[in-house]
């Protein structure tokens, strides 16, 4: 039997991100004792979103929230949370290619939805999913927990995996999810095997204001050296509401440390030129920041008690905006997995009940990552003839309705 005391669980999730802090309420809906563990601590209730009303100030980190994360969130009880909060639908996304005439232009009308998507500052995320999960009765929040070393105990009644922090304390379960992102420590102690490559490619990312409104667009500028993506936001100044957008631009290495560089007039004419100057000039920016862009993907999502989700098992380019969307369709997968399984009477590290959740997702995150592969290389081409068909093929995209539209729903998560 599992002991708070003894800090013993059915299972530690390890990771209160995104993606972990959504599997820990997805499986409080059953009556397993789950920990959550992170090596910070999580967000006091109302902490952020006080914060987030209390200034102008936006999140540099925002996700492009799909229709699929969108129904999660409404069924974990967190959507209305967040939209109380900040949340900016987008109803259109216009895609065009720098070096010509291609341009796709997706709008929700198309499809007969209200939206394609939302735009949602990480960190209201974030703090809409740590209030819920202080009302959970079966998730342990303990924090902060660092994970320093990883322990298989054999034992009579199976195996246990035992994690060790940096300070001391331990933890012990028969399965541990890691869900501590990108530079997974847990994928790296249980040696996870990975496909990986450098994208060759920084993103920046900060805040702008624009003198035009977005009209709740999302816009995004293919480039040989990266796409520039604007991401609406709700602006909470009467008159400026729809002047806000979250940038993320991909670049050479060399040319984002030359950017960030820039001061903050010379930022805002070069950012307003990459553009095109689709909505005006850029009247002001925030601190920028930049992330290197890496590849991954872990060969298997499954070994002895522990298992991978999220950033842990794959890293995706931000072009479509599909990681965290990816990570939360996997700990869906792995909640349905884990609770049809223990339902059946099996134990929750049982290899056929996680195996199984392996089999569901491993393909489709592998078609998305190859897709965004092939985008990021088709955009770099500097071929005369394949920049020409790429172009036409664009525009004839445009026009095929069956086509766009099946991609649209795609890109929102209806059809997985
Ligand atoms: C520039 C940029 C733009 C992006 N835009 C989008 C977008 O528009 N839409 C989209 O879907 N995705 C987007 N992504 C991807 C998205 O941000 C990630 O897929 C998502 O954050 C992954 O969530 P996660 O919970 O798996 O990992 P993380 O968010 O990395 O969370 C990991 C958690 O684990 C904890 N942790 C880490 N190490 C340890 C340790 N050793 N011990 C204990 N705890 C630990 C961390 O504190 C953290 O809380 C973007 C990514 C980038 C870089």
């Amino acid at each position: 039997m599992p002991d708070a005391h003894t800090n013993e669980f059915d299972i530690v999730i390890a990771g209160a991100g995104m993606v972990g802090a959504s599997l820990a309420c997805l499986l409080a809906e059953s009556s397993l004792r789950i920990a959550l563990i992170d090596r910070n601590p999580l967000v006091r209730e109302n902490e952020a979103i006080d914060q987030q009303r209390s200034n102008e100030k936006f999140d540099p980190r925002v996700s492009a929230i799909s229709k699929a994360s969108q129904q999660l969130f409404q069924q974990l009880g967190v959507w209305e949370d967040m939209k109380a909060t900040r949340v900016c639908n987008y109803t259109a996304m216009e895609v065009w290619d720098a070096e010509g005439t291609g341009c796709i232009n997706f709008s929700a009308d198309e499809i007969n939805q209200a939206e394609l998507g939302s735009i949602v500052e990480n960190s209201i995320i974030i703090a809409a999913l740590h209030k819920r999960i202080a009302q959970l009765e079966n998730v342990f929040p303990i924090t902060p927990f660092s994970i320093e070393s990883l322990e298989h105990i054999e034992r009579e009644d199976g195996s246990i995996v035992k994690l060790n922090a940096d300070d001391g304390q331990a933890i012990r379960a028969p399965l541990v999810i890691a869900a501590d992102g990108a530079n997974s420590k847990l994928r790296q102690l249980a040696n996870f095997e990975c496909r990986e490559w450098d994208y060759e490619q920084h993103a920046l990312v900060t805040t702008v204001r624009t003198q035009q409104s977005h009209n709740n667009t999302a816009l995004q500028r293919f480039m040989e050296t990266g796409p520039l993506a604007f991401l609406p936001l709700h602006g909470t100044v009467e008159d400026e509401t729809e002047h806000f957008c979250s940038i993320v631009w991909s670049m050479l290495p060399d040319q984002a440390a030359r950017v960030l560089s820039l001061s903050e007039a010379e930022f805002n004419t070069e950012l307003g030129a990459a553009l095109e100057f689709k909505l005006g000039p850029i009247e002001w920016s925030d601190k920028r920041f930049v992330f290197p862009l890496r590849q991954r993907h872990a060969l298997d999502y499954v070994k002895e008690g522990i298992v991978l989700v999220g950033d842990a098992a794959h890293t995706i380019h931000p072009l479509a905006g599909q990681g965290v969307n990816l990570g939360l369709l996997d700990a869906k997968a792995l909640a349905e997995e884990l609770q049809r399984g223990v339902g059946a009477g099996r134990s929750v590290a049982d290899p056929t009940v996680l195996l199984r959740y392996q089999r569901r997702r491993k393909g489709n995150n592998l078609s998305m990552m190859w897709l965004m592969e092939g985008f990021k290389r088709l955009f770099a081409q500097q071929d005369l003839s394949i920049r020409w068909l790429r172009n036409i093929g664009m525009n004839a995209a445009d026009k095929m309705k069956p086509i766009k539209n099946q991609m649209m729903r795609k890109a929102m998560g209806l059809d997985s």
